[in-house]
């Protein structure tokens, strides 16, 4: 007589459908095995590199292709042999990063203090990194939006992304993993939540261009005249008092064009290291608060109000 078919649930006798079911059901308990012990979501990178990992361990497309035609002694080997990669590559540290990517991915580090070794070191230069002045409204992973009450240095996205400037994308792989910035190493996404950053804790153009003073005086000359609590002010102050907040609008902004523009066509920095320096240019500022701010053959900034 023809043997009858399996058609148990696999959650009632994981043992009986081992045994007795085909390969699919093979799969489905395995995966289930998974992210029992993985406990991460099977979506995420993590998941997907050690499951690679210990599939590979185990020869699991050889197992699976075979299983329908084993024996009871076979699948239970076959089984063993993938529960024990299981275990070794668990053992072998899944509380580390496995560099999946799936964080560079996401946003770039902001910079701490001990980071400030990688500019020494020359890992990190000017053209990589941008600073976020108090004043800047950032948006968080989970999308909340705040504004930032001090500096922040950032390494730099790619263009139209949020992705990590030293992350390559086609190897899944950190260009600078072996000196990877602190927040990166802090980074342990099988963990708790990180804490964000204490104050303190933050690395600034004040500690990288310490050894610069000719810089440094053109960034406080930059924050006295262009400060964003003092353009958000002149902001607030055209609804009341017109001319003297436009006056100060205008200042600012020309004083950060014409600043950015010394720096670049004098001292012949590439415009991401203005970025650096001075920051964000104040007509992208402007444009994140309703306003875009246009250059006239002039030589003079045009308000307008921006239209989505
Ligand atoms: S820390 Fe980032 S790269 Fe490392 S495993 Fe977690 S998500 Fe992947
Ligand atoms: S520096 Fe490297 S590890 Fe850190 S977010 Fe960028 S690519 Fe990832």
């Amino acid at each position: 007589m023809k043997e009858k078919k399996f058609l148990g649930k696999i959650r009632q006798d994981p043992l009986e459908a081992l045994s007795k079911g085909p390969k699919e059901v093979m799969a489905s308990l395995w995966q289930e095995y998974l992210q029992e012990v993985l406990n991460a979501s099977q979506k995420s990178g993590r998941f997907r590199v050690v499951r690679r990992q210990i599939e590979d361990k185990a020869d699991f497309p050889q197992i699976y292709q075979d299983w329908n035609n084993m024996d009871l002694e076979a699948r239970a080997a076959a089984w063993k042999r993938l529960i024990a990669a299981a275990k070794d590559v668990l053992w072998a540290g899944w509380e580390t990063c496995v560099r999946c990517g799936e964080c560079c991915e996401l946003s770039s580090p902001t910079l701490l203090a001990p980071d400030l070794a990688l500019f020494q070191q020359e890992v990190l230069t000017w053209n990589e990194v941008y600073t976020l002045r108090p004043g800047e409204q950032v948006t968080s992973r989970d999308g909340q939006v705040t504004t930032l009450g001090e500096e922040r240095l950032k390494i730099r996205e790619v263009p139209g992304s949020r992705q990590c400037w030293f992350y390559l994308a086609a190897t899944q792989s950190c260009r600078i993993y072996e000196q990877r910035p602190e927040q990166c190493r802090r980074q342990e996404c099988w963990g708790e939540e990180a804490a964000p950053p204490a104050p303190g804790e933050l690395l600034n153009r004040e500690a990288i261009l310490a050894g610069v003073p000719e810089v440094w005086e053109l960034v406080q000359a930059h924050q006295d005249r262009c400060g964003l609590g003092r353009v958000l002010q002149a902001l607030k102050g055209l609804e009341t008092d017109q001319d003297a907040a436009g006056e100060a609008l205008f200042d600012a902004l020309h004083f950060d064009h014409y600043l950015r523009q010394m720096l670049q066509e004098e001292w012949e920095l590439s415009p991401a290291a203005t970025e650096f320096i001075l920051g964000r240019p104040l007509t992208q500022f402007l444009r994140d608060h309703g306003i875009n701010a246009a250059l006239t053959p002039e030589g003079t900034f045009r308000l307008t109000p921006r239209c989505e």
